[in-house]
C-alpha cells in the first residue's frame, strides 16, 4: 500500500492533526458528530418506479424531520414543475423542527455568467437557507462530457459558489465523480475542491457517482482531502458495488463529518447509501452523534412509514429496520436465544425501534411456540400449547405456511387462549364474476355488527378487491380507523399443481397501517374462499391493533 500514501501535489497544505495508523496513510481521530443529509427527495427519487406527488414529498420531508436528520434535500427547483411547486409550498406547509431544507442544482453552464444562468437563478428563488450544487470534479468528465477546459471548469465552480454566497446562501458543493477523477488525476480534482472552498463553500462533498469505489480506496482518498482542507468534508455514495454504507463509514473514519444518503437506500440503479443502516452504524457502533440519540428508536417506524409513502414494499431483509432483521427461525437454539438474546443479535433491536421476532416454522417445537406467545404477551398453559401445536401441524399439512403469515399466526395463538374477535360477525358473502361486462367482480357481504344486520355490495377489479371494498363498506361506519389500513400486496400460489384445477390455493395478503405491516394467509381449494380467509384475518388483525379510541 505504500505507493498509495496520500500526496497532495500542491493541492493544499496537509495539516498535522492525523494520528499515525498502520495502513500506509494516516487517519484522524473519529469525529464526535456528523451531519446527516438526506437526499431521498432528490437523488432517491431517481429510483425506477418511485414517483412522488408534491403532497407525498411534503409528507416524506415531515417524516425525515421527525427522525431528526440535519438536512433534507428537497429537489431541483427549475428542473421540473413538481419540484418548483414543492419549494413554493414548503415555507407555508412544512413545519420543520430540526432539519434545514436544501435546494439542489448545478454550477453555471460553460461560458455563461452566473447571474444569467437559469439554474442558479432558480436556486436563489427557491427560498431556502442552504443550497447544494453539483460540479464536475473529474478531468475526464470535464473534457469529454462538458467539452470545456480545465480553467473554465474551475471558474464554473468558483463563480457559482461565490454567486450563491453573495445571495446569503449556505453552499454545499457536490464534487461529482470525485473518486474516479481523483484516481485518474488527483491534482485536477483537488483544484476543483480548492476553487469551491476558496469561494466560500461550507462543505466539500465527495461523490462516488458511479458507485464503484471500494472502502479501502475511500479511506485513503478522503484522508487526503480532509488532510488538505480546513472546511467540512462530506461523502455521497452509490451502492453499485454493494459498498455504499461501508464506504460511508470509511469516509467518516477518514474525517468526513457530513454524510449524504437516502432512507431505505433508495436511488438510481442499485440505490444510494442507506441511511437506515448508516445512522445506527455510526451512532451505535462508533459512538458518533448523528440524529439525536433519543430519536434513534424512530428509525424503524420512519423507514416503514416512508416506504408506505413512496409505495415500495419494505425489504424484510433490510439491516436494522427490516421485519426479518431480528427474526429467529428457532430450532435447536430456541432456548439458548431466550436465555441470551445478545449472543444472537448484533444490537438490541429496541434501540432502532425494531423488535425480536421468533419465526414459527414447520419444525417448530413447543418451546418456539411458547416464546412466540410470550413475545405477544399471551399466557398459554401447557394444555393450550399442546392443542395449538396440533392445530398448527394439521394446518401446515393442509398447505398453511405460518412462517410468512405472522398476522394469522397471532390470531391463531390468541384464539387458543379463548379469545374471539367481537368486531363483527359474518353471516355470509357471495362473489359474482361477470366477464360480459367490463371484467368487473361484484361482492356482497352480510354481517352483524352491534346487533344490527348490514348488507353491502361492491364492485372491484377482482374478488379480493370487491370483497375488501364490500366488507369495509359494511363495517367502516363503525370503525372509521379502518380507513388508515390498507392492503399492499396479494399473492396467490397453487400448491400441488399436479391436480390441475382441483389443486389447493394459498393466498397471502400484506396489509399496513402505515407503520406496521402484517401478513395473513388463507388456504382452500377455492381461491375466493382462500382470499376471504386471508382478508378476514387481515382486517381483524388491523382492528385488534388499533387503539380502541382509534377504531
Ligand atoms: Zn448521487
Amino acid at each position: 500500500m505504500s505507493n498509495e500514501t496520500g500526496s497532495n501535489d500542491g493541492a493544499g497544505v496537509r495539516t498535522h492533526r492525523h494520528a499515525p495508523a498502520s495502513h500506509g496513510f494516516e487517519l484522524p481521530a473519529l469525529p464526535e458528530a456528523v451531519d446527516i443529509f438526506d437526499t431521498t427527495l432528490r437523488d432517491g427519487s431517481q429510483q425506477e418506479g418511485l414517483s412522488l406527488t408534491v403532497d407525498d414529498k411534503l409528507r416524506v420531508a415531515e417524516q425525515l424531520d421527525h427522525l431528526g436528520v440535519a438536512f433534507i434535500e428537497g429537489g431541483w427547483p427549475g428542473a421540473n414543475p413538481k419540484d418548483e411547486e414543492f419549494f413554493a409550498r414548503a415555507p407555508a406547509e412544512l413545519r420543520l423542527s430540526m432539519a434545514t431544507l436544501v435546494a439542489f442544482g448545478s454550477t453555471r453552464r460553460p461560458g455563461v455568467r452566473p447571474e444569467d444562468d437559469e439554474v442558479l437563478r432558480h436556486l436563489v428563488k427557491a427560498n431556502t437557507e442552504a443550497v447544494c450544487i453539483v460540479a464536475k470534479a473529474s478531468e475526464l468528465h470535464v473534457v469529454e462530457a462538458l467539452r470545456t477546459t480545465h480553467d473554465e471548469a474551475l471558474a464554473m465552480a468558483a463563480e457559482s459558489v461565490a454567486f450563491l454566497r453573495e445571495h446569503g446562501l449556505r453552499v454545499f458543493f457536490d464534487a461529482e465523480h470525485f473518486f474516479d477523477g481523483y484516481r485518474a488525476n488527483p491534482e485536477f480534482s483537488m483544484r476543483v475542491l480548492r476553487a469551491a472552498a476558496e469561494a466560500g463553500a461550507e462543505t466539500l462533498v465527495l461523490c462516488d457517482t458511479n458507485g464503484g469505489t471500494l472502502p479501502h480506496d475511500v479511506e485513503r482518498i478522503v484522508a487526503d482531502v480532509t488532510g488538505a482542507f480546513d472546511c467540512q468534508v462530506g461523502v455521497h455514495f452509490h451502492n453499485d458495488s454493494g459498498c455504499a454504507v461501508a464506504n460511508t463509514i470509511a469516509g467518516v473514519r477518514a474525517g468526513a463529518t457530513h454524510v449524504q444518503g437516502c432512507i431505505n437506500g433508495y436511488g438510481e440503479r442499485t440505490g444510494n447509501a442507506d441511511l437506515a443502516a448508516a445512522i445506527p452504524n455510526l451512532s451505535l457502533k462508533l459512538n458518533i452523534r448523528t440524529i439525536p440519540s433519543e430519536r434513534l428508536e424512530r428509525l424503524t417506524p420512519v423507514s416503514h412509514h416512508i416506504a408506505e409513502l413512496v409505495n415500495i414494499a419494505p425489504n424484510p431483509q433490510q439491516p436494522y429496520v427490516g421485519a426479518a432483521a431480528f427474526a429467529h427461525k428457532a430450532g435447536l437454539h430456541t432456548s439458548a436465544i431466550a436465555r441470551r438474546r445478545d449472543a444472537y443479535e448484533h444490537i438490541n433491536p429496541d434501540a432502532v425501534g425494531n423488535g425480536t421476532r421468533f419465526v414459527v416454522s414447520e419444525m417448530a417445537g413447543r418451546s418456539t411456540l411458547a416464546m412466540k406467545a410470550e413475545e405477544l404477551g399471551l399466557e398459554l398453559d401447557s394444555d393450550a400449547l399442546g392443542r395449538v401445536l396440533d392445530t398448527l401441524k394439521d394446518l401446515e399439512h393442509r398447505g398453511y405456511h405460518f412462517e410468512v403469515a405472522d398476522g394469522s399466526l397471532e390470531l391463531l395463538l390468541r384464539r387458543a387462549t379463548g379469545w374471539e374477535q367481537e368486531f363483527f360477525e359474518l353471516e355470509s358473502f357471495r362473489v359474482i364474476s361477470d366477464h360480459e361486462a367490463r371484467h368487473m367482480t361484484e361482492a356482497t357481504v352480510k354481517v352483524r355488527i352491534d346487533g344490527a344486520r348490514v348488507l353491502s355490495t361492491a364492485e372491484g377489479n377482482g374478488p379480493v378487491n370487491a370483497l375488501d371494498t364490500a366488507l369495509r363498506q359494511a363495517i367502516g361506519a363503525h370503525y372509521p380507523g379502518l380507513a388508515g389500513i390498507h392492503l399492499t400486496d396479494y399473492r396467490v400460489r397453487v400448491l400441488d399443481s399436479g391436480r390441475g384445477t382441483g389443486a389447493v390455493t394459498r393466498v397471502l395478503i400484506d396489509t399496513t397501517d402505515g407503520e406496521r405491516t402484517w401478513t395473513t394467509i388463507g388456504v382452500s381449494e377455492n381461491i375466493i374462499d382462500a382470499s376471504w380467509q386471508a382478508l378476514f384475518d387481515s382486517i381483524v388483525y388491523g382492528l385488534l391493533h388499533l387503539r380502541p379510541e382509534e377504531r
